[in-house]
């Protein structure tokens, strides 16, 4: 049996409601691991993880995508005796030597302080057990290229190839957003930033029917099943907004376009949000990236809607959006070049510092309520990245 040791993140500072913030993590975790053969305990505060070693792959996949964890390691477990301890460290320092490392140092916790060595006698022991027995390790505890980890809990556990987790807390904890999903690089981001603030997540995406290709509404499906397999799934709505689009290109003057066709889509998607219960809008805007993102602009886009925006990449540029992307595995389905409804639409001298008065005389002079509703009432939904049943 494999045996994963996960480390709690910042719910530990939770005092006060620390155990709701738990049992959501480990309803989380449970229905992560269905189907992957993987069991889950907890002992004394901690999350453990374990499989059949032909398991390992589908259990580290689910532990990459937890929220609410600061690291997780493969771990050995053996008895609280020193001899068993240190036959444990040995065979972790010969794996990390195998791999090239040359110094080591080890990092003892004593949990369980009726055991009779403290963390300082551990790692001098075990250290000296390992300088011993393999020839060309040496300690280094300022740099060291390898780092074994010891705790002694009601069992001991040693490793040394502890993994960053992705920190957060466990989705659910904080409500539920609406999330303006575009088949672009930034609104998937934006999305994963708040789930990974425990936030679960409703989607809602604009297409252009049949002006634009179902390819673009596939695209968007799948960046809802790579960011739902973070969140616990994501209740995707499909809404077709040619309509409101045609009624913006009938009425409105050219320049207006794109801030109106935002503003409408946040007016959508405010209503729908009610409708779910979700407590905010979570867009993908990056402060003056675009046009339609000045901050006058998106005092415009956000005017008709009384839930509050999210806009968590509002300070990030375009390169660090993008390396997150590729972090959490988006970025290769959203550089598929299929247009999406704004590109097809927009003006090639657009309004860069709307007037609110004058955006609101426009959005008014649309008429777009019946519009809007009719496409809420038409909307598709998909079901995307929740964990198996
Ligand atoms: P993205 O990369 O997320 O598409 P962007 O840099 O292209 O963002 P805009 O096209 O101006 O920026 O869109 C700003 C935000 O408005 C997006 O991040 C997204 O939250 C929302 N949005 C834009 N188009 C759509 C759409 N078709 N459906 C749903 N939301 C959209
Ligand atoms: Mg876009």
């Amino acid at each position: 049996m494999t045996t994963y040791l996960l480390k709690p993140g910042e719910l530990t500072l939770k005092s006060g409601n620390r155990q709701d913030f738990e049992s959501v993590l480990r309803r989380n975790l449970a229905a992560m691991l269905r189907g992957t053969g993987a069991m889950l305990s907890m002992t004394q505060g901690r999350f453990y993880v374990r499989c059949a070693p032909e398991n390992e792959t589908g259990t580290e996949d689910v532990l990459r995508r937890l929220f609410g964890i600061s690291g997780w390691a493969k771990t050995r477990v053996c008895e609280k005796q020193m001899d068993s301890i240190i036959d444990a460290c040995i065979e972790e320092a010969a794996i990390l030597f195998k791999k090239g490392i040359k110094t080591f140092k080890i990092n003892a916790r004593r949990t369980d302080k009726s055991f009779p060595a403290d963390s300082y006698k551990i790692s001098c022991t075990a250290g000296d057990a390992i300088c011993g027995r393999i020839a060309g390790l040496a300690v280094d505890v300022k740099k060291p290229q390898g780092t074994i980890s010891v705790e002694i809990r009601e069992k001991a556990y040693i490793y040394a190839d502890a993994r960053e987790g992705l920190r957060g807390l466990p989705c659910g904890t904080a409500g539920r957003g609406m999330l303006l999903l575009s088949g672009g690089i930034d609104s998937p981001v934006a999305g994963f930033m708040m789930a990974s603030r425990g936030m679960r997540l409703d989607a809602v995406y604009f297409h252009a029917w049949p002006f634009t290709p179902d390819e673009a509404k596939s695209k968007t499906i799948k960046l809802a099943e790579i960011i739902g397999s973070y969140s616990m799934g994501i209740r995707l709505s499909i809404i077709n907004f040619t309509p409101v689009q045609n009624r913006i290109k009938e009425r409105a003057p050219q320049s207006w376009r794109t801030v109106l066709l935002r503003m409408a889509m946040m007016d959508c998607a405010g209503i729908l949000a009610q409708q779910r219960g979700d407590k905010c809008l979570i867009s993908g805007e990056s402060l003056s990236q675009v046009a339609s993102q000045t901050i006058e602009n998106i005092t415009c886009t956000q005017s008709r809607v009384s839930l509050p925006v999210m806009r968590p990449l509002i300070g990030m540029d375009k390169e660090q959006i993008i390396r997150m992307a590729e972090k959490i595995g988006t970025y290769n389905t959203s550089i598929l070049p299929y247009p999406d409804c704004c590109i097809l639409f927009s003006p090639p001298h657009p309004v860069i510092r709307g007037n609110i008065a004058e955006a609101q005389q426009y959005y008014d002079s649309l008429e777009a309520d019946e519009l809007i509703l009719t496409a809420l009432r038409e909307a598709e939904t998909v079901k995307a990245g929740f964990p198996a049943q």
